[in-house]
């Protein structure tokens, strides 16, 4: 699983190739007392996903809407394209945003709701069918040209809105949550739609969404967000891989967090007093911190081995008791209380068809990891 969003997220332009399309420079957003965005700056390249992922409240729809012109930044500078946006009204930047409600008029038909943006611009009318034509085939909606909104399922409606976005031609589209309203199954299938859109006409995407999955599929890059703040920015396999803080490593997928202090500091191993594991955690790579420091042990639930027996070898090796199980179908989660107490996650495939060939609720067990799968955290 780990895997899966660096086989399928699209890759950035090769090195060298690479060009920063929008420019965020140590910009501030202030409501009264509230502080949304807090000194952010960031770099997003041409042709990127990039997505901004944070939990509700957190500055992203803020830093959104100053992108889109919408909100202006109480200090700090955005550049799109090399220009500085500062006093450019939204019609004059090269964006256009898809609201999370998509904001279809009920009233218009399909073709009329992606027509509506070239009609504002007195586009001649040969031009304006020919492009809303070609937008329906690209977006696959021409056999729902003369339908209503409401003679639409979710997804179809998603479409209109997408292709009401990109019809304009923006080099920047912005979209705050554009797949909240799907279900699982039509999300899935849509976020490959989106992918295939995007490579295909070449614009510059930024994506906001709360959900890590979303971001995972979609991003070249995902900027993490807490608090107003980029916590961190990364390709979606560093972020899950190589988290930097105990927040981003939390948020993005399920982790067990041990604290600890560090009793050994090679440089290409250390280990690890956590109170609430049995032995000392061996890591093999070295970290630059202070000896007896606090640093926290974070191990992804699917890092983690479980077996009857005793395994093999003398690191990392602690026991415990399946208090529970829960089925996911292709894989199943089960909830280890260690001696000491403490629950782990462990997260195993179903290789086997059969249930009774699976560890079940109250055995007793053993769990294992890599000295390679823990990720060290000082903050
Ligand atoms: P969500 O996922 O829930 O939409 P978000 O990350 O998009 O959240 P923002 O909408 O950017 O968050 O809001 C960030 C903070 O700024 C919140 O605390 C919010 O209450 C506050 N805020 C946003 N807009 C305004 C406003 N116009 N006036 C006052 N406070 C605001």
């Amino acid at each position: 699983m780990a895997d899966l969003p660096l086989d399928s997220a699209p890759t950035l332009p090769a090195a060298g190739g690479a060009r920063e399309y929008v420019r965020i420079e140590n910009v501030t957003k202030r409501f009264g007392d509230v502080t949304a965005v807090d000194d952010v700056s960031l770099s997003v390249m041409k042709g990127e996903i990039f997505c901004l992922l944070g939990g509700s409240g957190c500055g992203k729809t803020t830093l959104l809407r100053m992108l889109a012109g919408f909100e202006t930044p109480t200090s700090g500078r955005i550049l799109i394209d090399g220009q500085d946006m500062a006093g450019t009204p939204p019609y004059e930047r090269p964006v256009n945003m898809m609201f999370q409600s998509y904001a279809l008029f009920p009233h218009m038909t399909v073709e009329k709701n992606v027509a509506f943006g070239l009609e504002q611009e007195r586009l001649a009318r040969p031009e304006i069918e020919r492009r809303v034509g070609e937008m329906l085939e690209i977006v696959r909606l021409g056999e729902f040209a003369r339908r209503k909104p409401h003679q639409l399922s979710g997804g179809q409606r998603q479409r209109v809105a997408l292709a009401r976005a990109l019809v304009k031609r923006p080099k920047l589209l912005l979209l705050d949550e554009p797949l909240g309203a799907l279900d699982r199954k039509l999300r899935e299938h849509t976020q490959f739609e989106l992918l295939g859109l995007q490579q295909q006409l070449g614009v510059t995407f930024i994506v906001v969404t709360h959900d890590q999955e979303e971001a995972m599929t979609l991003a070249t890059r995902i900027g993490v967000m807490d608090r107003g703040g980029i916590v961190q920015v990364g390709r979606p396999s560093e972020v899950y891989e190589f988290p930097q803080s105990r927040f981003v490593a939390d948020f993005i997928g399920s982790v067990n967090l041990f604290e600890g202090r560090l009793v050994e500091d090679e440089p290409d191993h250390v280990r690890i007093r956590c109170a609430e594991l049995a032995h000392l955690v061996h890591v093999d790579h070295g970290i630059s911190s202070a000896p007896d420091a606090t640093v926290w042990v974070a191990i992804r639930p699917e890092k983690i081995e479980l077996s009857r027996e005793r395994p093999a070898g003398d690191q990392n090796i602690e026991r415990g008791v399946v208090r529970d199980v829960a089925y996911l179908g292709d894989a199943s989660v089960y909830l280890v209380q260690l001696d000491g107490g403490r629950s782990v996650r462990v997260r195993l495939p179903n290789v086997e068809r059969h249930a009774s060939d699976r560890v079940a609720r109250d055995e007793a067990v053993w769990i294992r990891w890599h000295p390679s799968s823990p990720v060290v955290l000082t903050q």
